[in-house]
């Protein structure tokens, strides 16, 4: 961990500078990654002045990962219209509404039950409402997430969806594994984004890697990596 962050989850530009940096070397070595790489920032577990501290250094997108704590801490930013933020975690059913109404895009879309009640849901709010499918290239069982096979059997649902657009692929990669598995998983989920972009154009985006493996993630052609304590620092304990 980096010596310029502080526990008191305010923004880092220092470590922000560093991130970037290494985004840009990773980007040097693989002819998967793509040219312009997005961090989103997560202020989960953060008080309010993760986000107030990062847009002050110039971030506008961040991630939360509770509706709840998200409905709290919002409304207290006052930039907040100024920023997009995504929803990252994994998304109850009975909270879908109010995730439409808090977000600007739903990445942790995890079954087509969830997929097609945000899109009805939308619907009746009047809103088109960006998503990302998330898909578990860990065949891990403790996560949530389409496998690969139920995310390509699903592709005319989704393409079927009204009130959504589905603008991409989220993953999160496995714990503690080595690299070659990590790297294999994210190059999955290419493909995948690859695959499904052939029947719906607007699935351009891949969000992978958070702080432990970002740069691998970019090799392997994120378009988004999803970072909390590499910007903040270490996290008060916090359950998903
Ligand atoms: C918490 C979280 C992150 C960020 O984790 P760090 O290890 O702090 O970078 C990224 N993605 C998801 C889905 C998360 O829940």
């Amino acid at each position: 961990m980096n010596e310029s962050l502080s526990n008191t989850g305010n923004f880092s530009t220092a470590a922000h500078k560093q991130a970037l940096a290494s985004i840009t070397a990773a980007k040097q070595r693989s002819p998967f990654a793509v040219p312009e790489v997005c961090i989103v920032a997560v202020t989960k577990a953060f008080p309010v002045d993760a986000l107030i501290t990062g847009f002050a250094a110039g971030h506008r997108l961040f991630g939360e990962s509770r509706v709840q704590e998200a409905a709290k801490k919002l409304p207290a930013f006052p930039e907040r219209d100024q920023c997009r933020i995504h929803m990252i975690g994994h998304l109850q059913s009975n909270k879908a509404k109010q995730a439409i109404d808090l977000f600007d895009l739903i990445e942790s879309v995890d079954s087509l039950k969830l997929f097609q009640r945000l899109d009805r849901l939308a619907g009746e709010a009047g809103k088109q409402m960006p998503i990302y499918l998330q898909v578990n290239t860990a065949h891990d069982e403790a996560k949530t997430g389409f496998s690969p096979g139920a995310l390509i059997d699903s592709v005319d649902e989704f393409a079927a969806g009204r009130h959504t657009t589905v603008q991409g692929i989220m993953t999160i990669a496995p714990f503690a594994q080595d690299s070659d598995v990590i790297r294999e998983c994210f190059g999955r989920a290419r493909q995948l984004r690859d695959e499904l972009r052939k029947s719906i154009p607007s699935c351009t985006d891949l969000s992978m890697g958070m702080s432990v493996d970002y740069e691998l993630a970019v090799e392997e052609g994120a378009t988004h990596v999803r970072l909390g304590s590499r910007l903040f620092g270490p996290r008060p304990d916090y359950h998903i």
